[in-house]
């Protein structure tokens, strides 16, 4: 299959430069298109085979139910049974990089929700989703445009590396902002608030707007073998790139650090750290500036997949604190590595 590669500056573009992608997802095909978490491989929610091509062409698992992306943040009332910890929600935070879960009260093709009772509903705030959206005229069922198992995509280079070839359109609108997926939260009826997945909106300000928040047990854990993950995609080993992944803990930085200078001497390992701790070598990628953890989420993925190149064998970075959007970070990490944490 042909991929048409679209750039779009989203700074300054018409609606009309979207006629093509808006079209083939009113007509069932799929497109990756940016986002400010990241890339999204998008499909009519309201087509089921359309849907079904998503989960083909990622080789994604059919229990892994999808998130809807809506085009403003009132359109959820069609399909989940809002209430005012939604409206709250809405008003703070979105558009943005929040995805809510409520019990569905249906509309969306059935492969979207998985079978399950409950759907995810999002509203982007990157100007060509919205747009896209809008002018498909659907919502649009979208995961992270990447294989399944991959890092999520932060750039269109990245989706075409994973998907040119097996569908029709990538828009490349630059790379993704926040550059880790949308935080989840789950609004259940009893009116418990939990948190599924962390991400760019955090515990913290979630909590500042829903007061209790609690976390799940499979945001920084391994599932219990044969535990049902309350986010199906919250499995064990996710983001991964083909040489392991260890992550390197401490108490001391200082510890952490020699760790990595002499890590990095052998160039079979590839090492992931903040500015300033290794001295640059071909081996050795900065994940940014230690105190911006927001610069680091946003290398992460696209370092993820740098690193992982011929002749890479291990690769190492250190675990990041839990605090902010930390926990994100921290969250990805543990996946990436399958819980491989080398104490030191
Ligand atoms: P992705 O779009 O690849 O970032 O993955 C979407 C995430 O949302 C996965 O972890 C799904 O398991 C999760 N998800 C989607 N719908 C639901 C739902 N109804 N309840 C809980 N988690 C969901
Ligand atoms: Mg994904």
């Amino acid at each position: 299959m042909k991929t048409e590669f679209l750039k779009i500056d989203p700074e300054d573009f018409s609606e009309e430069a979207l006629d093509l992608p808006a079209r083939l997802i009113a007509g069932g095909k799929l497109v990756a298109f940016p986002t400010e978490t990241v890339y999204g491989l998008g499909a009519s929610a309201l087509d089921d085979a359309a849907v079904k091509r998503i989960y083909e062409a990622k080789g994604r698992p059919s229990f892994n139910p999808l998130i809807i992306h809506i085009a403003s943040p009132g359109e959820a009332d069609r399909y989940a049974v809002t209430d005012g910890r939604y409206r709250a929600l809405a008003e703070a935070f979105m558009p943005g990089p929040l995805t809510v879960v409520m019990p569905y009260r249906g509309g969306v093709a059935p492969s979207v929700t998985a079978g399950l009772s409950t759907i995810a509903v999002r509203c982007p705030v990157h100007p060509v989703a919205r747009a896209l959206i809008r002018r498909a005229g659907v919502p649009i069922a979208a995961p992270s445009a990447n294989l399944s198992g991959k890092p999520s995509t932060t750039t269109a280079d990245h989706v075409l590396h994973d998907l040119g070839g097996k569908i029709p359109c990538i828009i490349d609108g630059g790379p993704a902002s926040v550059g880790l997926e949308s935080t989840i939260v789950k609004l259940s009826p009893d009116g418990e608030n939990l948190l599924l997945r962390p991400g760019g909106i955090t515990l913290e300000m979630l909590r500042g707007v829903l007061g209790e928040v609690a976390v799940s047990d499979a945001v920084l854990h391994p599932p219990a073998p044969g535990a049902r993950p309350e986010s199906p995609g919250m499995l064990l080993k996710h983001y991964a790139p083909d040489a392991p992944l260890y992550l390197v803990r401490s108490d001391k930085r200082e510890k952490v650090d020699l760790f990595l200078k002499k890590a990095a001497q052998d160039r079979e390992n590839a090492v992931l750290c903040f500015a300033g701790s290794v001295p640059p070598a071909p081996n050795v990628y900065y994940l940014g500036n230690a105190e911006k953890e927001e610069e680091e989420a946003k290398n992460l993925f696209a370092l993820l997949r740098l690193s992982d190149r011929d002749g890479i064998r291990r690769i190492y970075a250190p675990l990041p604190d839990a605090a902010g959007i930390g926990l994100a970070l921290q969250n990805r990490m543990l996946r990436a590595a399958a819980f491989r944490i080398k104490e030191i």
